[in-house]
């Protein structure tokens, strides 16, 4: 059994990344730029956009970060993504969900130019993606597809099963695994049978946001098991955080898989990595270059 170490996986990508950009500036004689925004104050986006931004910074791109009050209203926030859509220094815009009840999140990711769209939620790029078109993808499925390939190699006639059926993850992940040529399972909270059906899985992925629902008997032995869930249990004494777990029980699988992602660890650092490519190859994409090899 090993253990997928999904943030050496991550540093290594954002050093080429980092090397392609430098190529990229000497070419072109800019930097590629990512926008991001935030709109209130929810400490968890708060923390996410901060790290996103850093992110930026050390990989050589340009990082622009509005944050905005909670009160912001719809038309102010669509006005600042048309003014991100114009503005030739943005190649990536990333608007940080979730946002503030009075504002309609599909019609704002719906403002964002899909050129730009380097979280890969635009319904252009999903429609692409699920047509089998370049697509600007969404970044966590993408990590955990990087991650399945540098694992596993050839994708191709192995069943996966993905548990989670959501636009950002567990969607974009079976047209991946599709593309790959994994025979495909989606499961979902309607699913008769799951444990069986994760059973019959030579690549199960996890999306769910159930803390440790998968156990070990749910696995094939020699599986890969990529968990994707992101869940603090409460915390076992006042004033301390909850533990972080995934949706896999990961000791008991680790009995039984033959690789896993740990959480924290696994795909969650994989998930800025891929922001960054997004952002790089919609940088080429913009200036007419082919997108590079990562
Ligand atoms: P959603 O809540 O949008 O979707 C959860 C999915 O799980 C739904 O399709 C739901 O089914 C399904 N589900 C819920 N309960 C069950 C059940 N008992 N049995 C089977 N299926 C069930 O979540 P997300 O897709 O946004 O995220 C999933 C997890 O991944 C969360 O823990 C989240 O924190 C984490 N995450 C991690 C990221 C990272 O960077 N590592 C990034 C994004 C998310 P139905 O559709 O029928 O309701």
């Amino acid at each position: 059994m090993s253990r997928i170490d999904g943030k050496a996986a991550a540093a290594a990508l954002r050093e080429r990344i980092a090397a392609k950009v430098a190529a990229f500036r000497q070419q072109v004689g800019r930097a590629p730029g990512l926008a991001v925004v935030l709109v209130g104050e929810d400490p968890a986006s708060s923390v996410y956009v901060g790290s996103k931004g850093k992110a930026t910074i050390e990989a050589g791109m340009e990082s622009f970060t509005h944050r905005l009050n909670a009160a912001t209203s719809e038309a102010d926030l669509l006005a600042l993504v048309k003014k991100l859509n114009a503005d030739e220094r943005v190649d990536g815009i990333l608007v940080q969900l979730p946002l503030p009840a009075h504002v309609d999140e599909s019609k704002v990711l719906d403002t964002i130019d899909p050129s730009k769209d380097v979280d890969g939620f635009h319904v252009i790029n999903a429609g692409k993606l699920a047509v089998g078109q370049e697509a600007l993808v969404p970044c966590t499925p993408y990590g955990c597809i990087h991650l399945l390939k540098e694992e596993l190699g050839d994708l191709s006639g192995l069943h996966a099963v993905v548990i989670g059926r959501s636009n950002i993850v567990g969607k974009p992940m079976a047209q991946l695994l599709l593309a790959e040529n994994a025979t495909v399972t989606i499961a979902h909270s309607r699913t008769r049978n799951l444990q069986e059906i994760a059973r019959t899985a030579d690549i199960l992925v996890a999306a769910v946001g159930r803390p440790e629902m998968v156990k070990g008997d749910w696995i094939k032995p020699g599986a890969t098991v990529i968990d994707v869930g992101i869940n603090r249990l409460p915390p076992a004494e006042e004033g301390a955080r909850g533990k972080l777990v995934g949706d896999v029980a990961t000791e008991e699988a680790e009995g039984v898989a033959k690789a896993i992602t740990p959480v924290p660890g696994g795909v969650g650092p994989m998930t800025i990595a891929m922001l960054l490519a997004n952002t790089l190859r919609a940088a080429h994409a913009r200036e007419g270059l082919e997108a590079p090899e990562l």
